[in-house]
């Protein structure tokens, strides 16, 4: 099975990515973490994704779909399916997973979305900024990553529920609570 979690920064996608992923077999495929990977080279191409991520913009969808392919063909062959974490982030990169699921005859099982309100995320960000030192968790550029996130992927939830994918989870709480939302969501669509 094959699932997008989908969410504001800060919502909590990466913690419960992790536990989803162990529970149910998937490969993490986060594209935040492969971008920060590329972009710790000192290459031109790593340059230009270190100032998108400064910038709170998104990386191109050439880029982004580049190393979401490299995943998957490196890990295809292992039996797990994919949990998507931060990705797609406007409709050009959902139409764009829709053709690759298909063309490895897969398809997505559910978009569980993490509702998360604005207060909350700015504070989970500040904390994180004490503890984890990433370079676009600061006021400034948060506030144009919340831009970025309602202007373009937040209109997802629409692409998706039209399809009738969307399965929101009231994201704040103890992290074990939130999980057991997710995972009752991701049973009842296996059931489905
Ligand atoms: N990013 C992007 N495309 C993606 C994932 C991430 O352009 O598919 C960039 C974007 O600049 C974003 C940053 O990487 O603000 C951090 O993304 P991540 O998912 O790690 O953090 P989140 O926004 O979920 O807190
Ligand atoms: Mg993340």
């Amino acid at each position: 099975m094959n699932i997008v979690l989908f969410g504001p920064p800060g919502a909590g996608k990466g913690t419960q990515a992790k536990l989803i992923c162990e529970k149910y077999f998937l490969n993490h495929l986060s594209t935040g973490d492969l971008l920060r990977k590329e972009s710790s080279k000192e290459t031109s191409l790593g340059i230009q994704i270190k100032n998108t991520i400064n910038d709170g913009k998104l990386v191109s969808n050439e880029t982004t779909i580049e190393l979401i392919k490299q995943f998957i063909n490196e890990n295809k062959n292992n039996n797990k399916g994919f949990l998507f974490d931060g990705f797609p982030r406007n409709k050009k990169q959902a139409e764009l997973l829709d053709h690759l699921m298909e063309s490895i005859n897969e398809k997505i099982l559910c978009v569980i979305l993490l509702n998360v309100n604005e207060d909350v995320l700015k504070e989970r960000i500040m904390n994180r900024s004490t503890t984890e030192g990433r370079s676009d968790d600061n006021l400034e550029t948060l506030s144009k990553r919340l831009h970025t996130y309602s202007s373009e992927t937040e209109p997802l939830i629409e692409y998706y529920s039209s399809q009738n994918l969307v399965r929101k989870v009231h994201g704040t709480g103890e992290i074990s609570d939130i999980n057991q939302g997710i995972s009752s969501h991701i049973e009842a669509s296996l059931n489905a």
